[in-house]
Formats: structure tokens, sequence, C-alpha cells
């Protein structure tokens, strides 16, 4: 069997689990006592940040440590439609993450002017669908669109995308949780206003994650009121332990760049010409636009996903049906109807997420067992018994 899954979680990196286990034995202290174990975990939680924010290219200062990345982005839209009053527009991209989609439903619900930006068919935001947003729904106070999408692996042009909300003099928000160790951040050359990441997605600890944030472009009351933590932006003692092993899974992240998005994009192009080569019917999602290099989604026709999921892991390997979060309800992926795929194809979507961890030889075997499983099950559908 295999995990290849990484997109819902990632195995945490053992030099991370050992950060993790020292910051709850040698390293605990609060790092706002001014004592010698206070001073010791203040000066950790610095080194955390200036390695969350070397991998994400921005000021430490800009980095604000949260309990996740949903967190991240509830609190800017929250944050950002507690100060607007319901006076301008969130435009949110189509087939953003739910803590995005359904933060910015509940906040329509309470009268903020809310309206979607729409995907292409390969899942691409582009820079004139959302200049056509923006003069449709003036006046838009801010914007939120992904980096990478987590079941499409769809890369949107951030600094594009940027560029056009210039133009308004709006700031951009993105959810850059799949994108951060798979593809290069930078947040300050991106032109984004605010940013969010997620330690579980890059070999970190889950429940720890960050926002990292222009203040000036982007200004927003405190996350949580309380003590002054994290230069008042969100209040209580800090996760220490978390962060610490946030910030090494950050560093090494920023370390295999140079070798991930190779090694990644040649296990996928493998799986997707393999599953062509073996004669199932099978449609890889997104394929015209750029992808993360770990990521595939493919369609099945004839195959319900569920039953594919299941089949897989009683063989033994982790796989998605588009999105962790959707798994377990037969609900099509909210994403894949935004980019106008019907709902029976959409049932059909399997997602393979690969990471550093992933071999060769797990994604061989892979193949093997897949094939003559989506074989059987395209053929009960297309000769029914
Ligand atoms: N955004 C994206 C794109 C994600 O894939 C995820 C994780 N499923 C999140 C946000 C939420 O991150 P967290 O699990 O840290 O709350």
């Amino acid at each position: 069997g295999a995990y290849l899954d990484h997109n819902a979680t990632t195995p945490p990196d053992p030099a991370v689990r050992e950060v993790v286990a020292d910051g709850l034995a040698a390293g605990w202290g609060n790092p706002s006592s001014v004592h010698a174990w206070g001073r010791r975990a203040r000066s950790r939680l610095e080194e955390a940040r200036e390695r969350v924010a070397a991998l994400a290219g921005c000021a430490p200062r800009e980095v604000t440590f949260t309990g996740g990345a949903t967190e991240a982005n509830n609190a800017v839209l929250k944050g950002f439609a507690a100060r607007d009053r319901g006076a301008r527009t969130l435009l949110v991209g189509a087939t953003e993450h739910p803590s995005v989609l359904e933060t910015a439903r509940y906040l329509r619900e309470q009268g903020q002017p809310v309206a979607e930006v729409p995907a292409d068919g390969d899942g691409r935001i582009t820079p004139e669908a959302l200049r056509d947003s923006l003069e449709a729904n003036q006046p838009v106070g801010l914007v939120s669109v992904m980096w990478a999408n987590n079941e499409t692996g769809t890369l949107q042009p951030i600094p594009e995308l940027a560029a056009a909300c210039a133009e308004h003099g709006v700031p951009l928000h993105t959810d850059a949780v799949q994108a951060a160790g798979k593809a290069p951040l930078d947040f300050a050359g991106s032109g984004a206003a605010a940013m969010s990441l997620s330690a579980h997605k890059i070999g970190g600890p889950p429940g720890v994650g960050a926002l990292v944030r222009d203040a000036r472009r982007l200004p927003l009351d405190p996350l949580l009121h309380g003590g002054g933590h994290e230069r008042e932006r969100r209040a209580g003692t800090e996760n220490l332990a978390g962060i610490a092993g946030f910030g090494k899974a950050a560093e090494l992240a920023r370390e295999r760049l140079a070798g991930f998005p190779e090694h990644a994009r040649g296990l996928r192009d493998r799986l997707e010409a393999g599953l062509r080569e073996s004669g199932v019917a099978v449609e890889v999602v997104s394929e015209a636009a750029e992808r993360l290099p770990n990521t595939s989604c493919l369609l099945l026709p004839g195959v319900e996903a569920e039953t594919l999921l299941m089949n897989m892991d009683l063989a033994g390997f982790a796989v998605s049906s588009g999105s962790a979060c959707a798994s377990g309800s037969l609900k099509p992926s909210p994403v894949l109807l935004a980019m106008g795929i019907p709902p029976e194809r959409a049932r059909s979507s399997l997602r393979v997420s690969c990471g550093w961890t992933t071999s060769q030889a797990e994604l061989e075997e892979f193949l093997e067992v897949l094939v003559p499983l989506v074989r059987r099950l395209q053929e009960r559908t297309t000769h029914p018994a």
C-alpha cells in the first residue's frame, strides 16, 4: 500500500517530530515571561517566525501564528466584514476551500454583499474574469482567491490577479495552503495583501497555521482579544511546540523546493501516462492549466468514486475523491461543479496527491492495483450484468 493523499495532510517529518517533542520537554516556557525560561521560549517563537517568513517570502513581523489555515481564512474575511459593515462587496473565487466559501456564505447572511468570481473549465480564475467581477460589483472591499486548488492543483496567476485588484485599490487575500512547499511563494513580490498557510500540509503538525498580512494594506482588528500576544493581533499563550514544528517544517519545505517539484512531477506524469496506456477511460481535470506538480485529479467515467476509494483502502492505498472534507458524503465536489463539470462525471473523481516521501515503487504498485479495479468497475457500467 501507500499514502497518496498528501493534499489532505502530510506525514510529520521526523525532524519536525523532534522539534515538537523538545518544545514540550526542555523547550517549554511562556514567551511573554521575562525570566530565562520565557526568553528561551521567545527566541524559539521568533526563530519559527523567521523560518515561516522565509518560506512565504515576507517579513517576519507580517506573520501571525494561528490555529491553522481555517482560522486564518475566517479571520481575514470576518475581520474585513467587521470593519466594513456591509459597505463594500467581498469577492471570492468560485473554487475556494470551504473555509473561505462557507465563511463568505455566513457573512452574506449577516448582510455583507458577497459575490463569486467564476472559474473557467480548467479551474482558472483569469485576470479578465476578476476585472469583470470587480466592475460588476463596485465598490469591492476585499478579494480572496487561492494560490493553488486543493482538489485539482490548479495554480492561479496571483501576481496578475493582484494587479487587477490594485487597479481598483482593493487588497487581495490568497489561501496559499496547497502551494506552500510545492511551488515558490513570494508574498512580497506577489502583490497580495494577505496570505494563509497551514503547517500540516508541509510536514508540520495540524492545528497550526499563519496569517501573513501587510497591516497597512489590510488593517484588521485583533483576531482574538486578550493579552497582547502576537503584536496584539491574536491573544493567547502561543502553541510554542506546534509553532516550532511549523518553523522546522517550513525550513525543510524551503530547502526541498529545489528537488520536490521535479520529483512529484515525475510521479504524477507516470501515473497519468500509465492510466492512459492501460486503455481505461480517464480524463485529467485542469490538464490545460498550470498545476501543482504533485496533484492529479482524475475523472473515471462510469466509476463511483466512493466505491473506488473503499476498494483502494482495502488494498492499503490512501487516496481521495477530491476533498477530504467532502468524503463520506456522496455529493459531487463543489469545486468540480463550479468548473462546469456535470454532477455525474464529478462523482467519478479521484484525487491522487504525492509527497516528498512517495517513491516510484509505490506509484507502480498503485497503478497495478488501480487499473484492473477501474477496468472492472467501468465494464460493469458499460455491460451491466
Ligand atoms: N485551504 C486549503 C486550500 C486547504 O487545502 C485546507 C486544508 N484542507 C485549508 C485551507 C484548511 O487548513 P487547516 O486544516 O489548517 O485548517
